[in-house]
């Protein structure tokens, strides 16, 4: 089963819920689950849940395999390697799948936040591709710099996120990044012990 970070319950609050950083968040989350040749739908509605969706969310498998186009789509958007690239594929997607920009609460029930999907009750594929573009659109706008990135793991397809300041992150969790550094200390070693003439890799 996939690692789903559930959202803290600082985070989850009316102000915040519909955040620019927490709506990206849960574009890479459920780019990742949709990943699968064939999604759970409830390892997706989990995600959802986890971020913030209200409940019950029942999804079938026409829906999620539309949702499964959308993020193959917005996977273009973190395999992005510069702002550049990243400004040009959303605005492909933008031109060709969202509508025009639009305040909502839904019907008073949260705080009045933008959508570019059509209506309140578009399909959740339309939903996701025109959510998602949108806060990835204004993450590239507030920071000049492509909103994600893939996991520098080979054997790794997540995405993530791509945060403010400090060091690059380049792998998608913990997990990945030790992994890595494991087997390039193995492969370091079993080059020393071969012949002594090993670089260290850069
Ligand atoms: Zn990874």
């Amino acid at each position: 089963m996939r690692y789903i970070p559930r959202v803290s319950a600082a985070e989850d609050d009316w102000s915040t819920r519909h955040s620019v950083l927490t709506t990206a968040r849960r574009t890479a989350a459920l780019v990742n689950v949709l990943a699968d040749d064939r999604p759970d739908p409830g390892g997706v509605a989990a995600v959802l849940l986890a971020y913030g969706e209200t409940g019950p969310v029942e999804l079938d498998p026409g829906e999620v395999a539309g949702m499964r186009e959308a993020a193959d789509l917005l996977r273009e958007v973190f395999e992005a390697a510069t702002a550049d690239e990243a400004a040009t594929v959303l605005n492909r997607l933008l031109r060709e799948h969202t509508g025009p920009l639009r305040l909502t609460s839904h019907g008073g029930t949260g705080p009045w936040h933008a959508h570019i999907d059509r209506d309140d009750d578009a399909p959740w594929a339309e939903w996701l591709l025109a959510s998602s573009c949108m806060a990835l659109a204004v993450l590239v706008w507030d920071r000049q710099r492509p909103p994600g990135r893939t996991c520098a793991s080979g054997s790794c397809r997540n995405v993530f996120v791509a945060q403010g300041s400090g060091p690059e992150r380049r792998y998608c969790s913990r997990r990945c990044a030790t992994r890595e550094r494991v087997a390039a200390h193995r492969g370091r070693h079993s080059a020393e012990g071969s012949g002594g003439s090993a670089q260290d890799p850069v």
